[in-house]
């Protein structure tokens, strides 16, 4: 499969990666959004570099191993593919916006401005690398410091470990997204003054001061993690009908009473 590794300690901020992406992909100038100043990414911008200290840190969908988004579509309209990318199908959307609340990083974004449902991100330049346009992603292409590379995840993940060997004293002893949340094929190595647990959506809401009850577990597959709740769904709606035909029974009963002793103090009278 392929990937895509990015190197923290060489990204210099200089942002050709989300200019490359846009041109490749056609996408037209961005409509800030109050919600979307956040990490910069939207319908009309798929990648986005972000300042933490003295680093750049690439953000785009990281094109999971098991995407939760792809679990929690109701029609099957994300789906990974062999080659490596999640990619999305705007005939079978719905416009039901779960994947938006399934992504772990919180990647999707909805296009505001189409009058039919339309859910935009990254897709690892697939079908422009399927139809011999491009040989690789835009935004690899025009790194002008080899900060972001493509090539097979395996290999990538050796290239990693090769350079956290090589600088051990430089580089955090973690590839990012090689188990993280099942395994993606968007890697990171950072340094070890950039941690970038942040780039989680879980994270991201605690850096805005609202609290996570208990610890994301990093190294399971969201699907897995949700698969308890889907699968009460039905159990769920079980013991709604259950609840909603008890309070029928009792609202019913008392009618019955009320009406019974009317009609005894009619005939008293
Ligand atoms: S990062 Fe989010 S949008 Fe991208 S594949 Fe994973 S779950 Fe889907
Ligand atoms: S892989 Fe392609 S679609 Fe994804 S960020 Fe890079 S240029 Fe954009
Ligand atoms: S093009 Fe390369 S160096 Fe420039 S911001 Fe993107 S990843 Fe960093």
């Amino acid at each position: 499969m392929k990937a895509i590794l990015t190197d923290i300690t060489k990204c210099i901020g200089c942002t050709q990666c989300v200019t490359a992406c846009k041109m490749v992909n056609n996408l037209p100038p961005d409509k800030p959004r109050e919600w979307q100043k956040n990490d910069g990414l939207s319908s009309r911008n798929w990648t986005s570099v972000l300042r933490k200290g003295d680093f750049f840190v690439r953000k785009q969908c990281r094109h999971c191993i098991e995407p939760a988004c792809a679990a929690a579509c109701p029609v099957g309209a994300l789906h990974k593919t062999d080659f490596g990318a999640v990619v999305y199908d705007s005939d079978k959307c719905l416009g039901c916006r779960y994947c938006m609340m399934a992504c772990p990083y919180g990647i999707p974004r909805y296009d505001w401005d189409s009058s039919v449902p339309y859910i935009r991100k990254c897709i690892l330049c697939y079908d422009n690398i399927k139809s011999g346009k491009i040989e690789q992603p835009a935004c690899t292409k025009n790194c002008p410091t080899g900060a972001t590379i493509f090539g097979e995840r395996d290999y990538l993940i050796e290239e990693a470990r090769r350079r956290i060997n090589d600088k051990p004293d430089l580089y955090s002893d973690l590839i990012y997204g090689e188990k993280e949340v099942g395994g993606t094929n968007v890697l990171y190595i950072t340094s070890k003054d950039c941690p970038l647990d942040f780039l989680l959506y879980y994270n991201n809401r605690i850096e805005k001061d609202i609290k996570l009850v208990g610890e994301p577990d990093f190294e399971s597959a969201y699907p897995m993690l949700t698969k308890w709740a889907m699968g009460s769904v039905p159990f769920a709606f079980i013991g709604m009908g259950a609840i909603m035909s008890g309070i029928y029974w009792v609202v019913n009963r008392r009618q019955r009473i009320n009406k019974e002793n009317k009609e005894i103090e009619n005939e008293e009278d």
